[in-house]
């Protein structure tokens, strides 16, 4: 299994439109920060996790020509508003795509986006089949384990594939829900800045939850400006705790 990361920034990116602090001044590529997401390629399966505004970039960057299934953690504008990109990926591949989501991101995608959810069929539009999911499936003999997590009230889902876990934009997890990240080769877990925020884990409240975790590598993701410059922040994590940065591929 191969991971790539497409984004590893929260809702603005990194630089912050205007914004002259250290970080996003930074020449170092590693605080360039795209919108938050993931690329999984498994038995020639090409799995994302989320549709963020930076979808376009991200897949011409990372020279993705095929998406088989989108994995959606919840229906804010940073995970989801790429959606329309689809269409190049349903042009090439000449297939509707498969997406998966909780009951409120459904609900929220066939509000926000009825053009593409709606039953008449404008040609050009999305193709996108979008099912509600909540519990262990499997695609294309991928077994694929959500995981539920709070974003401040909002539910959301994280999801485990084998022995990788991606968890974005949590702020507290149950500890029946913990359970089935234990024993994950890899975790990726949000950390948003140094203060507190109201709907995610800040730095310290993330590396308490790694401490309670039977993992052995967390990368951390949906990073923040004023969480600090890249060098400075990954130098005093943990050991088996990394800041994720764009384009870093792993295997697994
Ligand atoms: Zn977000
Ligand atoms: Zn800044
Ligand atoms: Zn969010």
């Amino acid at each position: 299994m191969k991971i790539t990361f497409l984004g590893t920034g929260t809702s603005q990116g990194v630089p912050v439109i205007g914004c002259e602090c250290e970080v996003c001044l930074s020449k170092n590529s590693k605080d360039k920060r795209l919108r938050s997401s993931v690329l999984i390629e498994k038995n020639d399966k090409n799995i994302i996790i989320d549709t963020g505004p930076d979808l376009r970039q991200q897949s011409l960057k990372n020279n993705i020509t095929k998406i088989d299934l989108v994995l959606y953690t919840h229906a804010h504008r940073d995970h989801v508003s790429g959606i329309d990109e689809l269409r190049s990926f349903n042009f090439i591949q000449k297939s509707r795509i498969k997406a998966f989501g909780n009951k409120e991101l459904v609900n929220q995608l066939n509000k926000d986006y009825s053009y593409i959810f709606q039953s008449q069929n404008y040609p050009g539009l999305p193709q996108v089949d979008l099912e509600i999911i909540e519990n262990k499936f499997s695609f294309n003999d991928i077994d694929i384990i959500p995981v539920k997590a709070y974003h401040h009230k909002l539910k959301i889902l994280g999801y485990r594939i084998n022995d990788f876990t991606y968890i974005t934009d949590a702020k507290t997890i149950k500890n029946e829900e913990l359970k089935k990240i234990h024993g994950s080769k890899v975790l990726v877990l949000n950390c948003l800045q140094i203060e507190k925020h109201i709907s995610h884990l800040n730095l310290d409240e993330a590396l308490n939850l790694v401490e309670k975790l039977d993992v052995e590598k967390v990368y951390f993701t949906h990073i923040s400006h004023n969480l600090g410059l890249y060098e400075k922040i990954n130098s005093i994590l943990p050991k088996k705790v990394s800041l994720a940065y764009d384009n870093l591929k792993i295997e697994l």
